[in-house]
């Protein structure tokens, strides 16, 4: 058995695994896998609306809002939201890091439109830069990346942006915390982190942004087409939205989301409180800025910090290694990780530092 600390595709809770494994060959009596089936068929509709069904209630969706199947990944969407989402003016990013600077590059090669709103990039994005009071109101959205996976930060208060609609790149804590949907009008976030295997991307769009989009924009990149075929325009991964619905059925059997967030708190706050009392290891993120979801550490050098990651994968402690960015460690803390994965962790955290010291 291994804990697997991947930041995405990660780990998904066991359940759904051996759920998944009984019902492969043939779902529920039909003689059929999940991945046979035509997307028009009765039963795949069932998946496909139990799925939207089950997201709405954890999420709290509004009736005002779409709920969206996509494909292309988080990085599809980079491009998909200037492109339905500008009109005549401009469009505000919020730089956190090498995310919301990829989003920033993808929009910027659709036109001269784009304003940089705050960006931390001077403090070498260890943390979440403060959001100004006041926005220009020629901006046509904001966009915000709400935790930053590689960087390890995240947004504890939402931007409150008025009548700009505030775009949010959700992909590495979505369902992990209580974030209101109200206080967005578009959510978008790649399934491998924490909803299931990577090939779905999830989009919750207020309805009313639906019609910003021009007719000449190509039609698998209009929101609205999608919308109006029900996530049906063409085929979609309906594999990856039926792992989706196991994965939002074990969550609503744990309690949801703010159930979810307590245990979350709990996990990151061990880990962080480790790294905070320990000689050896650190976490390098301002702790107001810090993400429940993706912790990045370092040691005293990168010497020690191959040692401990080898040391690790050997206790069945597995993909610790840091972003090729940024070095070090990360432990990604997504829901699929158990209390016990933490605690294994610190105990491998507190045995290294202590044969350590003995040297
Ligand atoms: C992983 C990630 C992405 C990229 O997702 P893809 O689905 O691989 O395109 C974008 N944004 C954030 C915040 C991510 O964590």
């Amino acid at each position: 058995m291994v804990y697997n600390f991947s930041a995405g595709p990660a780990m998904l809770p066991k359940p759904v695994l051996l759920r998944a494994q009984q019902e492969l060959g043939d779902y529920q009596n039909s003689g059929m896998s999940v991945m046979e089936m035509s997307h028009r068929s009765s039963i795949y509709d069932n998946i496909h609306h139990q799925t939207k069904k089950l997201l709405k209630e954890l999420m709290m969706i509004p009736d005002d809002y779409e709920i969206l199947f996509l494909q292309g990944g988080a990085s599809l969407q980079f491009t998909m939201v200037p492109l339905n989402l500008r009109q005549t003016g401009k469009v505000g990013y919020i730089d956190t890091g090498v995310w919301s600077k990829k989003a920033i590059t993808e929009a910027k090669k659709l036109g001269n439109y784009v304003n940089i709103l705050a960006s931390s990039q001077d403090k070498s994005y260890q943390e979440i830069p403060p959001i100004p009071e006041n926005f220009p109101d020629d901006l046509d959205y904001i966009h915000v990346t709400t935790n930053n996976t590689i960087e390890g930060t995240a947004y504890t208060k939402i931007p409150k942006t008025g009548k700009i609609p505030l775009v949010a790149d959700m992909s590495s804590n979505i369902l992990s915390n209580d974030y209101h949907v109200s206080d967005f009008d578009l959510i978008y976030a790649g399934a491998q982190k924490n909803i299931g295997p990577a090939g779905v991307t999830l989009v919750v769009i207020k309805k009313e942004l639906l019609n910003r989009c021009s007719e000449s924009v190509p039609s698998m990149m209009q929101y609205a087409i999608h919308a109006k075929n029900d996530s049906l325009y063409n085929t979609p991964p309906t594999y990856g939205i039926y792992m989706m619905s196991l994965v939002l059925e074990w969550l609503k059997d744990f309690g949801g989301q703010s159930a979810m967030l307590t245990y979350n708190q709990k996990k990151a706050a061990l880990l962080y409180d480790y790294l905070d009392q320990s000689p050896m290891f650190s976490s390098p993120v301002k702790p107001s800025s810090r993400s429940l979801t993706n912790i990045p550490f370092v040691s005293t050098n990168a010497d020690n910090d191959k040692k401990f990651i080898a040391y690790a994968e050997k206790q069945g402690l597995i993909n610790l290694k840091g972003h090729r960015s940024v070095g070090g460690m990360r432990a990604s803390l997504y829901n699929a990780m158990p209390l016990e994965g933490v605690q294994a962790l610190i105990q491998a955290l507190d045995t290294f530092e202590k044969e350590y010291n003995n040297q």
